[in-house]
């Protein structure tokens, strides 16, 4: 089936006249910023270097606040499931004091795995914006993309969003950190 993730710069091409309600808005460049660094900060600490940002977009302003931002803490804590993206969605849901999050978007280094796709569903957040795509197989973009229409379909479908300006340095990070793992 074809691949129906949104891609910004793709996009704009498409629809250069940019702001239309269809149009995915682009995170700030601040807040990518600094997923980047907290994904090379995770690689520091000999975690796999993935962070996530969890944002909430102001419906009016269309103004971006930051609701939490985390790294893998796998190996800090002996847990599998802390993944960047599942600390980040615990935090800003303890911070919103509510189990499903309004208006929110991912703004993550990599493209999620199927336990945080699940969580993030399940919090109701509208965007993933991802850097680098699953390098293996099928990404959970495209596989959660694929139950819409059938007995498999979830009730919230965020949107997927691949941010290319970032891709290439991610997927650097990850490889280097694999390398390195596998000569010592
Ligand atoms: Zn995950």
């Amino acid at each position: 089936m074809a691949r129906q993730i949104r891609n910004v710069a793709d996009f704009c091409n498409v629809h250069p006249s940019s702001g239309s309600a269809s149009t995915p808005p682009a995170p700030p460049r601040e807040s990518c910023e600094r997923v980047m660094q907290t994904a090379r900060d995770a690689a520091a600490f000999g975690e796999v270097p993935v962070a996530a940002m969890i944002c909430e977009i102001d419906a009016a302003s269309g103004e971006w606040r930051e609701l939490a931002c985390s790294r893998n803490r796998i190996v800090e804590l002996s847990d599998p499931t802390a993944h960047a993206e599942m600390l980040a969605l615990r935090a800003a849901c303890e911070a919103q004091k509510s189990e499903r999050l309004k208006d929110a978007a991912l703004i993550v280094s990599l493209e999620p795995c199927m336990m945080c796709t699940g969580a993030l569903v399940l919090a109701r957040v509208n965007r993933i914006y991802y850097f680098a795509p699953t390098e293996k197989g099928a990404g959970m973009a495209e596989l959660l993309e694929a139950t819409r229409d059938n007995a498999y379909r979830v009730n919230h479908y965020p949107e997927f969003v691949a941010l290319d300006e970032y891709r290439e340095e991610c997927a650097g990070l990850l490889r280097d950190f694999f390398r390195e793992r596998r000569s010592k």
